[in-house]
């Protein structure tokens, strides 16, 4: 159980976060939420949290490409509930180009979110583990910190990126017992990909289930999506004690795209 933890979840106004957030309150923990959306339905969020687990639940608006704010997010979270125990590193951006026409912008962005948000978060949430003597770093990373898809280079970068931070950090902490792991995750069934489907639909003269198993799904053997609550189960698992030997590691839930 979690009870009278702490979890920080980064990006967690939506989507993967927003279960993992949700499953680490089942668990017990009094959670921070973290990021971008309509005031109201980040409200609606939270208090659903607090009602359905009988934890405490805030937000921080704090923005990931700013490392002050990363800062401001943690401390808001110690100062909030007396400590840090868990820090998932959830947040990320996507952007489609080839290398030469990349936005150096977008690059410098993704990377940002990706992949240093995590480090400035965990470099400020370590010393609290620390003072605890326990504590659980999970990065959401991606099938692509495996495997790299055309076009999504600063994407693929940002996620192998990841995996090597998790595993420095997993032995400089490894006899702290503070464990550090990744999941990746293949295609996952969430309001974002929903809503592409009616878009390439009509751009590409397809029905759902084309756009589905050949378009969306091409690369997962399965032909099925993962689900939020599937990857808020392996987060859960990860912060039991279950697997306190478990670091340095990455998870693939993918369906089978990276066996290939
Ligand atoms: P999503 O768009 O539903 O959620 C992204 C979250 O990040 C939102 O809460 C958003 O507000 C927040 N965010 C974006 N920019 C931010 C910033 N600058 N500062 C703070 N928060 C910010 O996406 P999702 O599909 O749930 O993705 C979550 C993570 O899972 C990402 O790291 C993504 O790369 C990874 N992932 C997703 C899939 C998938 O198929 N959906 C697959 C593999 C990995």
């Amino acid at each position: 159980s979690l009870k009278g933890k702490t979890a920080v979840v980064t990006g967690s106004t939506s989507g993967i976060g927003l279960a993992v957030a949700r499953g680490l309150a089942r668990d017990g923990a009094n959670v921070v939420l973290n990021g971008f959306g309509k005031s109201q339905d980040i409200e609606a969020a939270r208090e659903a949290i607090e009602r359905e687990f009988g934890v405490r639940a805030i937000h921080s608006p704090a923005d990931m490409t700013r490392p002050d704010e990363i800062d401001a997010m943690v401390a808001l979270a110690a100062e909030t509930f007396g400590s840090v125990d868990v820090l998932v590193n959830n947040a990320g951006v996507q952007f489609v180009s080839p290398v030469e026409e990349f936005p150096r912008e977008k690059w410098d962005l993704i990377i940002a979110i990706n992949l240093s948000s995590a480090f400035h978060a965990m470099k400020a949430a370590i010393p609290h583990m620390k003072k605890a003597g326990w504590g659980r770093i999970i990065q959401t990373a991606s099938a692509h910190s495996i495997v790299a898809s055309p076009f999504k280079s600063a994407y693929v970068a940002a996620k192998h990126g990841i995996v090597g931070l998790s595993k420095a950090a997993a032995l400089e902490l490894a006899k702290d017992k503070i464990t550090v792991n990744c999941i990746s995750p293949g295609y996952v069934w969430t309001p974002l990909v929903e809503a592409q489907i009616p878009d390439t639909m009509k751009a590409r003269g397809l029905t759902k289930e084309q756009v589905m198993n050949d378009v969306l799904l091409a690369a997962q053997p399965t032909k099925e999506f993962v689900t939020v609550e599937q990857v808020a189960a392996l987060a859960a698992f990860l912060c039991s004690d279950a697997a306190s030997q478990v670091t340095g590691a990455n998870f693939s839930m993918d369906g089978g795209w990276t066996a290939q």
